[in-house]
C-alpha cells in the first residue's frame, strides 16, 4: 500500500499498477472506521487496483467550527487500511485539490432543497466540487459510497449524469456499532454517555419500521421526532420520509416508490445522521 499526496504521484502510481485494468475508488474524509473499511473491502473484491482518498474537504463544511473539530487520524487510518488490500492512499492537502478556488455552482434542483441540502446550505455544492475533482484525478471505473449519506449518494449519481462521467457509482450498506448507532467519524467526538444515548436514534428508526402497518406517514413522522426528542441528550433537526429517487416527502405509504426515513439529530454540538428504508 502506497501513501501519496500529489496528483502527479497518484496518477503515475495508478498507471503503473492498473495497466488498463479497473480502478475502484473510495473517497473519504479519514478518521476511518469499519463503515469506511466495508466500502474499501467491497472495492478490493471488485477491482485489481483500489484508491482510497483521505481529504477533509473545506468547501463542504458550512460550519467552520465543525471543520475545525473534524477528527484527523492519518496514522491510524493507514493501520486500518493496510490489511484490506487497498493499493493507494491519496492524502492531498487543500492546495493540491484546489490550486485555484473552485467557483463552480452545481444545480441539483429539488434534490438539494430538502433535508441536508436545506439545513446545510452550500454543503452539496462542496461535495460535488470535491468528488468531481477527485474523479478527474483518479479516473475510477467504479466509486463506492455509503448509504448512510443517502442524499449525498443521490447527489453524486446526479452529478455523474450531468457531467456524463464514465464511472459506475456503487451504493454500500450502512455499517452500525453494536448498539445500532450508525458508524461515523463524528461518533469519536461524543462522550461515552452521549454515545450510549445516541443509540436511541437507530432504535427509534427500527421501531418506526415495525410500526409502519399501524400508523400513517404523518403519525410515524411525529412519533419518531417525539421519541428521539424525549431523550435529554438528543435534539432532532429533521425527520422526513421521502422517496428514494427524487428524495421528496411522501404523504401516503401506498404511493408507488421506495420510502426512506432520514433523520438528522444534534447530540450536544455533534450532528449525526441516519436513515432507514421502510
Ligand atoms: P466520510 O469520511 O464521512 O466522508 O465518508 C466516506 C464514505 O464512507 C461515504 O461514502 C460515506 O457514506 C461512507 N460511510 C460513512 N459511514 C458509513 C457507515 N456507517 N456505513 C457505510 N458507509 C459509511
Amino acid at each position: 500500500m502506497k501513501l501519496v499526496s500529489t496528483v502527479q504521484e497518484l496518477q503515475s502510481e495508478i498507471q503503473h499498477l492498473a495497466q488498463g485494468r479497473t480502478v475502484g475508488f473510495v473517497p473519504t474524509m479519514g478518521a476511518l472506521h469499519q463503515g469506511h473499511i466495508s466500502l474499501v473491502k467491497q472495492a478490493v473484491s471488485e477491482n485489481p487496483v483500489v484508491v482510497v482518498s483521505i481529504f477533509v474537504n473545506p468547501t463542504q463544511f458550512n460550519d467552520p467550527a465543525d471543520l475545525e473539530r473534524y477528527p484527523r487520524t492519518l496514522e491510524n487510518d493507514m493501520k486500518l487500511l493496510e490489511p484490506t488490500g487497498c493499493s493507494i492512499v491519496f492524502a492531498p492537502n487543500a492546495k493540491e485539490v484546489y490550486p485555484e478556488p473552485d467557483k463552480r455552482k452545481f444545480n441539483f434542483g429539488k434534490l438539494e432543497e430538502v433535508m441536508e441540502g436545506k439545513h446545510r446550505p452550500g454543503h452539496f455544492n462542496g461535495v460535488a466540487q470535491v468528488v468531481s475533482r477527485l474523479f478527474d484525478m483518479v479516473k475510477p471505473t467504479k466509486a463506492y459510497f455509503g448509504l448512510k449519506d443517502f442524499q449525498q449518494l443521490a447527489i453524486v449519481k446526479n452529478m455523474v449524469k450531468q457531467l456524463q462521467l464514465p464511472v459506475e457509482i456503487v451504493p454500500c450498506a450502512i455499517i452500525r456499532e453494536e448498539s445500532g448507532l450508525a458508524m461515523s467519524s463524528r461518533n469519536e467526538l461524543l462522550t461515552e454517555e452521549q454515545r450510549k444515548n445516541a443509540a436511541v436514534i437507530s432504535e427509534t428508526l427500527f421501531k418506526a419500521k415495525e410500526l409502519k402497518g399501524q400508523k400513517s406517514v404523518q403519525e410515524i413522522t411525529d412519533w419518531v421526532t417525539e421519541t428521539i426528542n424525549k431523550n435529554p441528550f438528543l435534539d432532532v433537526e429533521y425527520f422526513e420520509i421521502v422517496d428514494d429517487e427524487q428524495l421528496q416527502p411522501v404523504k401516503n405509504w401506498d404511493e408507488d416508490s421506495t420510502k426512506v426515513g432520514c433523520v438528522a439529530v444534534f447530540c450536544g454540538k455533534i450532528r449525526l445522521i441516519d436513515n432507514i428504508v421502510f
